[in-house]
């Protein structure tokens, strides 16, 4: 009996136990398409399913090894402010979800900024990590923000935001919807000093980060298959009482109707980055610099200075954030 409950039990625990736990650490199920993808060649295939193609979400860490020269960057000190003046408790107290949050994550809070090159252009990449709280924007978020566009500005660089947020931190209540305005501005600012500011929306973008910073790119790119919106599909199907077209708040659907300027295959987002920063880097040449018609003095066909590209993306904001000012009061 001995024999049996001291090695034979254990061994043949160990032998199901064993082939339970084998898929979770070393396969990953696709979402999509239902099919096992070994972990090694997902994250070769920079978490793209090779089956189906569906882009599955990258962390932070990833993310900027992906974008930056030779996966070379240096980390942007971000202030370290926490605001919980409300004392917020719901089913847990806010300051305990923040401390699960940064033990899960390592990070701070919801957003990361790095400093680097890419295609040899000096760039800020701003991205937003999911898994910190739904990547939400609260106080820490909007101050994170604001450093990496006073970066940007300090060092002439390109500025990239990669958000991937629900939106508002409820928990810090009207603190977290003034940091719409205040990104609104640091972006602005970038803009105004006549430096590129690119997005690269990712799944999901939602809520109020789709209505300020996300959608003010000069460029606004996606990942296919990126939910982006304002409210949840079925809080507007239930307002409106009407059912939504297939497709609805994807990626593909707003490039179809004019949201956004392409959805870029995740294997291609690198080069297309470079490709887009080198266009609107490109100095102008010193007579058309120095004309008092610039609009005459840049050739036709011409790849036109970030100075002139400028102006377009002003002209194409305001229609971009229309669809969501319906549906404002159905969102958080
Ligand atoms: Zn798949």
């Amino acid at each position: 009996m001995s024999w049996l409950t001291n090695v034979v039990r254990p061994k043949l625990r160990e032998l199901v136990g064993g082939s339970r736990e084998v898929p979770d650490n070393l396969w990953k199920q696709c979402p999509n398409c239902s099919q096992m993808v070994f972990h090694r060649e997902l994250h070769k295939n920079l978490r793209v399913c090779p089956h189906c193609d569906h882009h599955m979400r990258l962390s932070v860490a990833e993310r900027l090894n992906m974008l930056f020269d030779g996966g070379v960057f240096e980390r942007v000190d971000l202030p370290k402010k926490t605001a919980d003046r409300l004392k917020f408790k719901d089913l847990r107290k806010y300051s305990e979800r923040l401390r699960d949050a940064r033990t899960k994550t390592g990070e701070r809070d919801a957003l990361v900024a790095a400093v680097g090159e890419i295609g040899g252009h000096r760039t800020v990449v701003v991205a937003m990590n999911f898994e910190f709280m739904g990547g939400s924007m609260g106080v820490a978020v909007g101050e994170g923000l604001l450093a990496a566009a006073r970066k940007a500005l300090e060092d002439q660089a390109t500025l990239i935001v990669i958000p991937a947020s629900g939106g508002a931190r409820m928990q810090e209540g009207i603190l977290s919807l003034m940091q719409m305005a205040r990104t609104t501005i640091a972006v602005e600012e970038v803009r105004e000093a006549g430096l590129p500011y690119i997005v690269v929306l990712t799944d999901p973008t939602t809520g109020g980060v789709s209505a300020s910073f996300a959608m003010l790119g000069d460029i606004a790119i996606a990942e296919p298959g990126s939910v982006i919106g304002f409210a949840g599909a079925r809080v507007i199907e239930q307002t409106i009482r009407e059912s939504l077209p297939e497709g609805f708040q994807k990626a593909e659907y707003l490039l179809e109707h004019g949201m956004i300027d392409s959805v870029v295959h995740r294997h291609k987002l690198r080069d297309a980055l470079i490709r887009i920063i080198g266009l609107l880097r490109r100095t102008r040449p010193p007579e058309a610099a120095t004309a008092g018609d610039p609009m005459g003095a840049v050739p036709a066909g011409e790849p036109v200075a970030a100075e002139d590209s400028a102006p377009p993306p002003e002209e194409a904001a305001p229609p971009e954030q229309q669809p969501a000012t319906p549906e404002q009061p159905a969102a958080r």
